[in-house]
């Protein structure tokens, strides 16, 4: 078990638990008032765990490319096909060519993740 994410609200993390089952990732959200499933006092924001450590880095990686797209200040437009792409992706997604300018755009989100 892992922490991945702590999510804002109960809906983000419910759409990241969404997000890892449908890449095959066990994931779990812990709520508000949480059941005490770990035997620890109850968190006070929503956080989704991961069930194996070994998806952990699936996990991150997937988590920081949904932040990427759901902040509109992190897209970067392809130069060879105008397709918006995640800030965070290196390459478009729909035709293969690299991005530019996205070295270190990473959300202090997702470096907290890296650093968890
Ligand atoms: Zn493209």
């Amino acid at each position: 078990m892992k922490r991945v994410y702590i999510a804002e609200t109960l809906v983000d993390g419910r759409m990241i638990v969404d997000l890892l089952h449908e890449e095959g990732i066990p994931a779990l959200l812990f709520q508000q008032n949480g059941q005490g499933a770990l035997g620890e006092l109850p968190v006070t924001c929503p956080e989704v765990w991961i069930r194996r450590n070994s998806d952990f880095e699936s996990a991150v990686c997937l988590i920081e490319n949904f932040d990427a797209m759901i902040d509109p200040e992190a897209i970067l437009f392809c130069e060879g096909c105008g397709e918006n792409n995640p800030g965070n992706f290196e390459i478009c997604w729909q035709c293969n060519q690299p991005l530019q300018g996205n070295d270190d755009s990473l959300t202090p989100e997702a470096v907290s993740f890296l650093h968890a």
